[in-house]
């Protein structure tokens, strides 16, 4: 059958945008939605027709190419094998066409239906959250956690069925075995058909008569398991990691739930941390900072001398480029600012007292802040670049 021309199957025109394509299609998905006509294949084949059109026409270098070249631009090579889309396919892609219509009634009818009979069973385990703490050297470097848990895990003794044996596990009598059952409800778009887990099995087709005496049934069991986290250098405080399948296990032949993985990064004896920054204040004493010196300040990888020239004001940051964290998701490592404070002495014995008023008067002891450190803003200005 020659194929219709996808602008004719999406009634729109060449010069459609994105939201008119998008408003086309959602139009006839609902008006073909499987959902809403069950076994009707002339149904399904214009849901599908629609599907593959919104498919190429919503994609600029797509839409291009059947512009120049026609169906015959779609063939191989095209990232598009003509017309092939599987169901599956095409209910992926209803998040990003529905999901800004932010309605619950849609995850209702389009969740788990997935054209009938393919829905996963059994019952999806619940997510494990945990906290890792870490160090900035840890962040630093990445490291590798092994934490213990207390999860639910499948049951080893009847391997997660819940049944005592073979001959106690019976298919369900409400849904045939199919885990599902159809239901017929009312929605804003009309009577739709969907379909829901079966209430006698909860979605597993099967029915046990006698019990699996360890899990009482229940195909999973609370047990302890360590976990090697592999955490990624760059985290940041506040950050949630999540690994697929590793938290409680799925229950009758359902998935397990996911690990996640709150990140806290413990304060830092030395630093503080501005995103891939860290800072360091520097305490120099007056002379110090008068005469010059130099000084051993501590990075996250050892410690470092650096020159601190005669004449150096408080407020001046040094900066030790690449000495900083990395991130997650870039190259490269920041910068640990050095922040120079003076420190002022809180008491001063008798000999310390006079040399002090010796200096006071001192003419080059009278602050002159014209010559002084750049003012606050600009030091927060060159501290940010
Ligand atoms: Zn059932
Ligand atoms: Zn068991």
């Amino acid at each position: 059958m020659a194929k219709r021309d996808y602008y004719e199957v999406l009634g729109v025109s060449k010069s459609a945008d994105d939201k008119e394509l998008k408003k086309a299609y959602r139009k006839i998905a609902m008006k073909y939605h499987p959902d809403k006509n069950p076994d009707n294949k002339e149904a399904e084949e214009k849901f599908k027709e629609a599907a593959e059109a919104y498919e190429v026409l919503s994609d600029a270098d797509k839409k291009a190419r059947y512009d120049r070249f026609g169906h015959a631009g779609m063939g191989q090579g095209g990232g598009f094998s003509g017309g092939s889309m599987n169901m599956d396919d095409i209910f992926s892609q209803f998040g990003d066409i529905f999901g800004d219509m932010g309605g619950s009634p849609f995850e209702s009818f389009f969740g788990g239906s997935r054209g009938g009979g393919r829905r996963a069973r059994g019952q999806k385990g619940s997510n494990l959250r945990i906290k890792v703490s870490l160090t900035l050297e840890d962040v630093d470097n990445g490291v590798t956690k092994k934490i213990k848990v207390k999860k639910n895990v499948s049951c080893d003794t009847c391997k997660g069925s819940g049944a005592k044996d073979s001959s106690s596990v019976k298919t369900c009598g409400t849904c045939g075995g199919g885990g599902y059952v159809r239901q017929v409800k009312n929605t804003f778009l009309g009577q739709m058909q969907t379909t829901a887990a079966c209430p006698t099995c909860n979605g597993s087709g099967q029915q046990i008569s006698a019990h699996c005496p360890k899990c009482k049934g229940d195909g999973t069991n609370l047990d302890n398991d360590t976990i090697e986290i592999e955490i990624p250098a760059g985290v940041e405080d506040g950050m949630q990691l999540s690994m697929r399948g590793k938290g409680n296990a799925g229950k009758k032949g359902g998935p397990n739930g996911d690990l996640l993985i709150n990140i806290e990064v413990a304060n830092h004896n030395h630093f503080s941390r501005d995103g891939q920054n860290i800072v360091y204040d520097l305490f120099l004493n007056f002379a110090d900072a008068a005469l010059g010196t130099s000084v051993e300040v501590p990075t996250l990888s050892g410690k470092v001398k650096i020159k601190v020239p005669p004449g150096t004001q408080a407020g001046k940051i040094f900066r030790l480029r690449g000495k900083g964290l990395p991130s997650v998701q870039a190259y490269g490592k920041g910068d640990q600012l050095i922040n120079v404070n003076i420190w002022t002495p809180k008491e001063l014995n008798k000999e310390e007292k006079q040399m002090m008023e010796r200096l006071r008067d001192m003419p080059n002891f009278k602050p002159d802040p014209g010559t002084s450190e750049k003012g606050f803003f600009e030091r927060m200005k060159d501290y940010f670049n």
